[in-house]
């Protein structure tokens, strides 16, 4: 029998050693907490990353000395899935674009799944589907970095900004990571790019695959963009309006461009304007971004705790450009340049309250950039609790906190339901 090992016990690890085992493999599940890695080498053939593990790591090394194989999980995925990938990646917007791409690919009346970062594990889901089959698959860069095949029908670029340096080290490696979405793509399919980022714009020279750009700014030549409010597609000599921009439940420029993109892939698909217009007038968002929670005393409360990252708070302040904002920042300090997320504070937010590991930094960069109001707290009671207190008629109180959760919660899910709940009982 051939041996694998599979680094991981999470839900991507757990579902490949799973769908290996039925493939005929014996399968060893190896966790950092459990040594003797050298010992389970003898013999095997194959060791499958789980994301959460870097490819530096010195077990990782051994392995390819040894002459092991090494893939990344949804590399075993999609080797053994016989239906068509969407693959979606980006720095920010991951979730709600292959949300979106699920129910439109849902209209195409064939099996549908929807999986990856997501939550749900990649192999374990797309395991037994046919050729008929479509998975709208969100893909981060811990899952890219090593692949060597990997190829969907469409890949999906929704922009990049930095992140994760504490993994990929350098700018460069993380933007190396994403490409890896695209890089093996062949004539007969397709990559669909944000035309706005001048990074992903210089991509596709290096592209096998036909390329369909969005934009939200510029009306393209061909691809999908906006004009005069409303969505439409122009490719290969036919245009057709497919919604207006206010036919939208979710809300702020980013989720323009994630319907853009959405729309491009789902055209791509072979999905209908029709359908796709009801799925997008149907869409109300994820869990925790942008989420509405409630509004008290006409003060609309707002929960975004998955910005985890200065670039998506960004983007939630500039969703609101009407109103003065009461913003609850802070947690998992990720050590990025506050400059860009500070000016635009300055800008659209009048109470600033900050709490978590980060809260002195963020207090004074705020400070060296003139911002007043600005408020530390111990904990998510206390912020919440002086949100209320300070909020006027007509502002909103926004969770954003541009930092992760891993300070005080064990996500950003927890910290979500936690400021829902504070939220819910004021
Ligand atoms: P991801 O899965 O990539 O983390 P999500 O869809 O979960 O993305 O959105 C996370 C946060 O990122 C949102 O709360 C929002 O603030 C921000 N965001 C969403 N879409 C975009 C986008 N297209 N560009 C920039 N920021 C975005």
């Amino acid at each position: 029998m051939k041996k694998a090992i599979v680094y991981g016990a999470g839900i991507s690890g757990q579902g490949v050693a799973e769908v290996l085992e039925h493939q005929g493999w014996e399968v060893k599940i190896y966790t950092d907490d459990m040594g003797g890695f050298e010992q389970l080498l003898e013999g095997a053939e194959l060791l499958v990353l789980s994301p959460g593990v870097a490819p530096d790591k010195p077990e990782v090394l051994m392995a390819r000395e040894r002459g092991l194989k090494v893939l990344p999980e949804i590399e075993i995925a999609f080797n053994q899935f016989k239906g068509k990938m969407a693959g979606i990646t980006g720095t920010n917007g991951k979730t709600t674009t292959t949300t979106l791409v699920g129910e439109m690919l849902k209209t195409l009346n064939v099996p549908v799944k929807v999986a990856g970062n997501i939550g749900l594990s990649l192999s374990k889901e797309l395991e037994g589907l046919g050729e008929d089959a479509w998975v709208a698959a969100e893909l981060s860069s811990f899952q890219l970095e090593t692949v060597e095949k990997f190829a969907p029908q469409i890949a999906c670029v929704l922009n990049l900004t930095p992140d994760h340096l504490e993994r990929h080290h350098t700018l460069e490696a993380y933007y190396a990571a994403k490409q890896n979405i695209c890089n093996k793509q062949s004539e007969k399919q397709y990559t669909v790019l944000n035309y706005d980022d001048t990074n992903l714009v210089t991509w596709s020279m290096n592209l096998h695959s036909q390329v369909c750009y969005f934009s939200r700014i510029k009306e393209l030549p061909e691809g999908v963009f906006v004009q005069n409010g409303k969505f439409l597609v122009r490719w290969y000599g036919e245009e057709k309006i497919v919604c207006a921009i206010k036919d939208m439940q979710i809300f702020g420029p980013h989720n323009v461009e994630n319907v853009l993109a959405a729309i491009a892939v789902g055209y791509l698909a072979g999905c209908s304007v029709e359908d796709m217009a009801k799925v997008i007038r149907n869409f109300s968002g994820v869990e925790h971004r942008l989420e509405y929670v409630r509004t008290i005393n006409d003060v609309k409360y707002y929960n975004d705790s998955k910005a985890t990252n200065t670039d998506s708070a960004v983007k939630a302040l500039q969703a609101f450009p009407n109103n003065k904002i009461v913003l609850i920042a802070g947690g998992h300090d990720k050590q990025t340049d506050l400059g860009e997320f500070m000016r635009c504070v300055k800008e659209h937010v009048s109470e600033l309250i900050l709490l978590g590991e980060a809260k002195e930094r963020f207090a004074k960069t705020a400070q060296d950039l003139g911002i007043s109001n600005i408020h530390i707290v111990k904990d998510y009671e206390e912020a919440v609790g002086l949100a209320h207190k300070l909020a006027k008629p007509a502002q909103v109180v926004l969770l954003s906190p541009a930092c992760s959760s891993y300070d005080m919660f064990k996500n950003f899910e927890e910290r979500g339901k936690k400021y829902k709940e504070l939220v819910k009982v004021l």
